[in-house]
């Protein structure tokens, strides 16, 4: 999953981007408001964290334009504490939710799964198909209850197709979510979906020729 960070505190944002890719997201950082409104607004992104003051354009007109342009991804504010003015305002603006500065990181990561997962459909952070449950919480994968071992990248692959159970993902939509850059050729993808399949079985992530890979949907 990919989070966009729109922060022009650098050391701030370098923390955000650190502790979320330890915690299974991909990032990419944008400090200027004109840079980040144009990146939110092309860049396929999973959800994204917007500081409101921000250098060429603030945190409430690139929401409000966003919006207007029908982006529909999920945004989180960083709000100064105790401006209550913000938060309602940038809720207002179309934000889906809000974290005060100075934040928790383990909050941020739990509001951004929790805003992910409603964007999804999902209830809980365990998502499954037959025998194969993918801890989203945890970044753990198992078969049968037993633990798999993945690569970061073959476990982002996965943990993408789950979330997008029921419907082909194209190789590009998914380099797009995994990858903060992707220099190679889609062979590469292809060569982790095989190996991901050696490791959690071969009737899991399935090929719909033409249009991609995809996870069935759980029935009931
Ligand atoms: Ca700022």
């Amino acid at each position: 999953m990919k989070v966009l960070i729109i922060e022009d505190d650098t050391s701030i944002a370098q923390q955000l981007s650190d502790y979320l890719g330890q915690s299974g997201f991909v990032t990419h950082t944008e400090h200027d408001g004109e840079d980040g409104k144009f990146e939110g607004s092309e860049g396929g992104y999973d959800a994204i964290l917007l500081d409101l003051g921000l250098p060429s354009i603030d945190g409430f007109s690139i929401l409000e334009s966003w919006r207007a342009d029908g982006i529909t991804t999920p945004v989180i504010i960083l709000t100064a504490r105790d401006s209550k003015m913000d938060v309602i305002r940038g809720l207002e603006a179309g934000a889906d939710d809000y974290i005060s500065k100075p934040f928790d990181l383990d909050e941020v990561v739990a509001r951004l799964r929790t805003n992910m997962r409603r964007t999804n459909n999902h209830t809980t952070s365990t998502l499954s198909y037959n025998n194969v449950s993918v801890d989203t919480k945890m970044g753990r994968v198992t078969v049968n209850g037993t633990f798999v071992k993945l690569t970061r990248i073959e476990f982002l692959m996965v943990q993408y197709l789950f979330m997008q159970a029921g419907r082909p993902v194209s190789i590009n939509e998914l380099v797009e979510h995994t990858y903060e850059d992707f220099d190679n050729d889609s062979s590469v993808v292809t060569r982790h979906i095989a190996n991901i399949r050696k490791k959690i079985g071969h009737d899991i992530i399935l090929t719909e020729a033409n249009r991609g890979y995809y996870v069935p949907k759980q029935e009931g």
